[in-house]
């Protein structure tokens, strides 16, 4: 891999393979696979992600919001794509683009059934989403009878698929309760096929059901996390590749005398000589304020660097008192030597937040 001259995010093609290999041998053969390629592929790039998924064969794209998926078909990406949330707005663009619905209310189901017929649309797939649990979208069982005949009295949609999120998949604390949402999800389906006479494809689990719940796997699982390489568990991410890798450079070092302070406010006193170095990237890149003050430390040549005080917009200062570096030298924030889930912890977060969190500034590379 060539050295860091600037800060970027290396995006490795090949450990995407890997990981939807791995994460295809869990399930049946029969299991489809969606990609969840949402919030730019969870920070790497969407684009890129889904093009190489779509070659290797994932069956379905999934993305939070419409403008995601329009971002896809740009370019020519033809696989079948979810829109998870989508908002009635959207709706007319939705359709135009060929992208699907989760539908997950009764406001939903009817505006989005208005929308359908005024584009004279004949059985336009949508995917029906219920709450087992979780809270947060998805009809609840009071709202089922309305729904039904609802979708009794239109032919401008169609049900493709059932679906339901779990709460808490990764959790072994939680399976009773997760066992709870399979069958309170096994028992919404089976009502609809009395109701319909024919069942659409089920999906409930997102990557850890795929790891923990088999029985969870249905007709299609759902993964995003895994295919980036975390699989919510320090065995299962022994088993998955981190994709990205975010790298910057050193661009100063500055030896600090005892009683001198490093950045903003004084974070940092020195109380020994310490030498620190100045990293080209910062909050505005992603590294928020929470990692500051020794919360995170960064990869230089190999050994941790902390951070030290506050992280600036467009710098953060580290402690390579001891280490041996120079001006110009690679510093890995995730990636190798530490992964991102390693790195988060340190701010009391979690993979998928700082995954998420690298900016729009930060340049993307890909290698293989
Ligand atoms: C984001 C999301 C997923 C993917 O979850 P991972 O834990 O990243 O695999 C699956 N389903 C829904 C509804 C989601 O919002």
């Amino acid at each position: 891999m060539p050295k860091a001259q600037e800060t970027v995010l290396e995006i490795n093609l090949s450990a995407l393979g890997h990981n939807y290999n791995y994460l295809k041998s869990k399930v049946n053969t029969s299991v489809k696979l969606m990609a969840v390629v949402k919030a730019f592929g969870y920070g790497s790039d969407s684009v890129m992600v889904a093009k190489e998924l779509q070659t290797l064969g994932a069956d379905y794209f999934a993305v939070a919001y419409t403008s995601e998926g329009v971002r896809l078909r740009d370019e020519n990406i033809t696989t079948p794509i979810l829109v998870l949330h989508p908002l009635a707005n959207a709706f007319k663009e939705l359709i135009e683009r060929c992208l699907e619905p989760s539908i997950y209310s009764l406001k939903t189901l009817r505006e989005f059934i208005a929308t359908a017929q005024t584009l004279k649309q004949k059985e336009y797939p949508i995917h029906l989403k219920f709450n087992s649990g979780l809270n947060r979208l998805g009809f609840n069982e009071k709202d089922v009878p309305e729904m039904y005949s609802l979708l009794k009295n239109t032919t401008a949609v169609k049900v493709t698929s059932l679906m339901s999120h779990l709460v808490a998949s990764e959790d072994h604390n939680l399976t009773d309760f997760t066992h709870n949402q399979i069958s309170s999800f096994v028992s919404f389906t089976e009502d609809f096929k009395t109701e319909f006479g024919y069942m659409p494809m089920r999906h409930q689990s997102n990557t850890s059901g795929i790891l923990n719940f088999p029985e969870a796997h249905f007709d299609m699982v759902r993964s995003g996390i895994g295919l980036y390489g975390y699989g919510n568990s320090s065995t299962e991410d022994l088993a998955l590749k981190p994709i990205a890798t975010l790298k910057s450079v050193i661009s100063q070092l500055h030896n600090i005398p005892k009683g001198s302070s490093v950045g903003y406010n004084r974070g940092f006193i020195a109380d020994r000589t310490t030498v620190s170095a100045t990293i080209p990237l910062g909050h505005a890149d992603g590294i928020g304020r929470q990692y500051g003050k020794g919360k995170g430390c960064f990869i230089v040549n190999g050994k941790k660097a902390p951070i030290l005080g506050n992280v600036c917009m467009d710098m953060t200062m580290v402690d390579v008192t001891g280490i041996e570096c120079q001006e110009g030298d690679e510093v890995i924030i995730f990636g190798a030597y530490q992964n991102a889930s390693e790195f988060a912890k340190g701010a009391q977060t979690i993979s998928y937040e700082i995954l998420t969190s690298v900016s729009q500034r930060v340049k993307r590379t890909f290698c293989r």
